[in-house]
C-alpha cells in the first residue's frame, strides 16, 4: 500500500486520460476527493495511471531512417518491473520507453522466479502487461503481452511474446505454494519447460531464447552452444528467435547460432533497474534495441517481421543482424549528399551524410586513392563527413567500395557497401545507385 501513502504530484496535466480529468475538476481537486477512497477500498485494484508525456528532448531519441521497402521499429523485449525481479513499476518502463522514442516495448517478467511474491503477490501473471497497457493510454507506444519462462540448463531462459495469456504457461502444484521464493522457484521448475512453450505456441507467440551464453555459470568463457533442448524445439518450429545481445554483452556465439539454425538475432535491455543508470543516456549511451523491419507500425506487422526474420541489432555502436536486413538500413543511413570533381587535380570530394543514431565508420575497399587520408571515414550520427579520392578512371566511372567497420554481418565479417559514380571531363557528375 506504499502507493496510497505517497502523495500525488502532478508536475503537468496529463492528456488524454478520462479517468485523470474530469471537466471543471481541476486535477489536484480529483486527486483529494480519490485519496480517501484509496485508502478504505483495500481491495480496489489501484491504478498507477496514465505515463507523464516525457521532457522534450531529441538527443535521446533512438532514431533510424525508414528503409526502401519497410518502417524501422525501434523495440525492447525483455524488460523487468517489480512483478517479478525488477525494481520498478511498469509505468516507468513505459516512461523510460517513452524517452527513448521506442516503438514497441515488452515487459517480461519471470513466471517463476517471483522474489516480491510476499509484498506483491499477483496471482494473475498478466497485471505488469495491464499495468503498462494502462500506462501507455493516449501514446503511441505499443505495449507487447511477453513475459519470461525461466529454467535452470539446459532450457535456461525464454522469452515468450505476443501472448494471450501468460497464466497458463506456469504450473505449480497448490501443495507447493509458499511464501519462500526460491522454495517456489524450485517448485515452478517441476514443469517441463517444453510443456510451457508449447503453451506459448498454442497463442501464436514468437519465442526466442535469452541470453544463451549463461549456459556455465561458473565458466563464463565457455562457448555457447546448441543443445537437444533448444534443437529440438527448432525442428519443431516452437523456438523463433534468440538473443545475440542483452545488457551489456554481445555475443558473436549467439549471432552465429541465428545465422546457423534460422534464427531471429534480438538485442535487449533486460533491465531491471533504470536504464538510466544501465544505459547514461544523458552522456549519449542507449539500451540494446531490436530494430525490426516492419510493412507498417502494427503489432501485427511487427510480429510478422519478428517471424520472417527482418531484424538488426544495435548494440553500443554496433549494428548486427543478416546481411540483406543491415545493408538496406546502412543504405537508407548513408547518402552521398555533394560530388565535386576538380579537374585541374584530379581530384574528386564527396560528401556522405548518415540519417541515423549510430556513427558509420568506413573503410576504403575501392581501386582509387585517398590523398592524404587514411581510407578510413567515420560519418557521424545525423551529420556528414567529406573525402577525396583520385583515381585514373576519372573522367569516367568511379565506384565507392567501403567495408562498415562498426556492422556485423557474421561474427568478425563487415558488409560492403559500393555506390557508382558517373564523373564527366566538364565537371558534370552523374550518380547510379547501385543495388547489391
Ligand atoms: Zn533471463
Ligand atoms: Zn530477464
Amino acid at each position: 500500500m506504499i502507493h496510497a501513502f505517497t502523495r500525488p504530484r502532478f508536475t503537468k496535466a496529463p492528456t488524454g486520460d478520462p479517468a485523470h480529468t474530469r471537466p471543471g475538476a481541476p486535477l489536484a481537486t480529483a486527486a483529494r476527493r480519490m485519496l480517501p477512497l484509496l485508502l478504505v477500498l483495500p481491495g480496489l485494484a489501484i491504478a498507477h495511471g496514465v505515463a507523464l508525456d516525457p521532457p522534450a528532448d531529441e538527443d535521446r531519441l533512438i532514431r533510424f531512417p525508414d528503409t526502401g521497402d519497410y518502417l524501422t521499429l525501434v523495440v525492447d523485449l525483455h524488460t523487468h518491473s517489480v512483478f517479478s525481479d525488477g525494481h520498478v513499476w511498469p509505468r516507468i518502463r513505459v516512461g523510460e520507453a517513452l524517452r527513448d522514442g521506442l516503438d514497441a516495448l515488452a515487459i517480461t517478467e519471470h513466471l517463476e522466479w517471483q522474489p516480491h511474491r510476499v509484498d506483491i503477490p499477483h496471482p494473475d501473471r498478466n497485471r505488469a502487461h495491464a499495468e503498462a497497457v494502462a500506462a501507455a493510454a493516449g501514446h503511441e507506444l505499443m505495449i507487447v503481452a511477453g513475459t519470461e519462462i525461466t529454467r535452470e540448463q539446459p532450457a535456461g531462459h525464454m522469452n515468450a511474446v505476443f501472448i494471450e495469456d501468460a497464466n497458463v504457461m506456469l504450473k505449480v502444484a497448490p501443495e507447493a505454494e509458499t511464501d519462500d521464493a526460491e522454495d517456489y522457484y524450485i517448485a515452478a521448475n517441476r514443469w517441463p519447460p517444453e510443456r510451457a512453450v508449447q503453451a506459448a505456441n498454442d497463442q501464436g507467440a514468437f519465442v526466442f531464447w535469452n541470453h544463451a551464453w549463461w549456459q556455465s555459470p561458473d565458466n563464463p568463457a565457455a562457448p555457447t552452444v546448441m543443445t537437444d533442448f533448444h534443437r529440438g524445439l527448432i525442428e519443431s518450429g516452437q523456438l523463433h528467435g534468440i538473443e545475440i545481445a542483452n545488457g551489456i554483452a554481445y555475443a558473436e556465439d549467439a549471432f552465429q547460432l541465428a545465422l546457423d539454425h534460422g534464427l531471429t538475432p534480438l538485442g535487449v535491455s533486460d533491465v531491471h533497474e533504470l536504464i538510466d543508470w544501465d544505459y547514461r543516456p544523458a552522456a549519449g549511451g542507449h539500451r540494446p534495441v531490436t530494430l525490426v523491419l516492419a510493412a507498417e507500425r502494427s503489432q501485427a506487422a511487427l510480429r510478422e517481421a519478428l517471424f520472417a526474420g527482418r531484424t538488426v541489432v544495435w548494440f553500443e555502436e554496433t549494428l548486427i543482424g543478416r546481411e540483406p536486413h543491415l545493408v538496406s538500413l546502412l543504405r537508407a543511413a548513408l547518402d552521398v549528399d555533394e560530388v565535386n570533381y576538380n579537374a585541374l587535380h584530379n581530384l574528386v570530394y564527396v560528401t556522405v551524410s548518415n540519417a541515423s543514431d549510430a556513427p558509420i565508420r568506413l573503410r576504403n575497399r575501392g581501386g582509387y586513392s585517398m590523398p592524404g587520408q587514411t581510407g578510413d571515414v567515420e560519418v557521424p550520427p545525423h551529420g556528414t563527413a567529406q573525402f577525396a579520392l583520385r583515381s585514373d578512371a576519372v573522367p569516367g566511372e568511379v565506384e565507392l567500395d567501403f567495408e562498415v567497420l562498426n556492422a556485423l554481418i557474421a561474427p568478425k565479417v563487415h558488409p560492403r557497401l559500393t555506390h557508382k559514380l558517373r564523373i564527366e571531363a566538364a565537371g558534370g557528375v552523374d550518380q547510379v545507385d547501385l543495388a547489391r
